[in-house]
């Protein structure tokens, strides 16, 4: 899909920014980005911000291997269960 290939690339951008962003209130901007972007990609976001908590702690705490509902914000263990979980709110 074009748009979430966007949104990968961006993520990626974004990933790498945070590596090597030395101002704590603009890391915490791209930590947000990020985690706005692994959530709109249903991305686990423990995994993809492993660099960002390596450079500082200043990302907001996600529980460990979630995947957060972008609708409504509850979390799930799996991909599977996420995806189940978002068919309701296309009714
Ligand atoms: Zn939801």
């Amino acid at each position: 899909m074009r748009l979430d290939d966007e949104r990968r690339n961006r993520l990626e951008r974004n990933t790498k920014a945070l590596a090597v962003e030395t101002d704590a209130r603009r890391q915490y901007d791209i930590a947000f980005q990020i985690l706005s972007d692994c959530r709109a990609l249903h991305l686990p976001v423990t995994q993809v911000l492993t660099v960002a908590t390596a450079v500082q702690p200043v990302v907001p705490p996600v529980p460990s291997g979630s995947f957060i509902c972008p609708e409504c914000n509850r979390s799930f263990n799996s991909h599977h269960a996420l995806c189940g979980h978002m068919s309701a709110h296309r009714k």
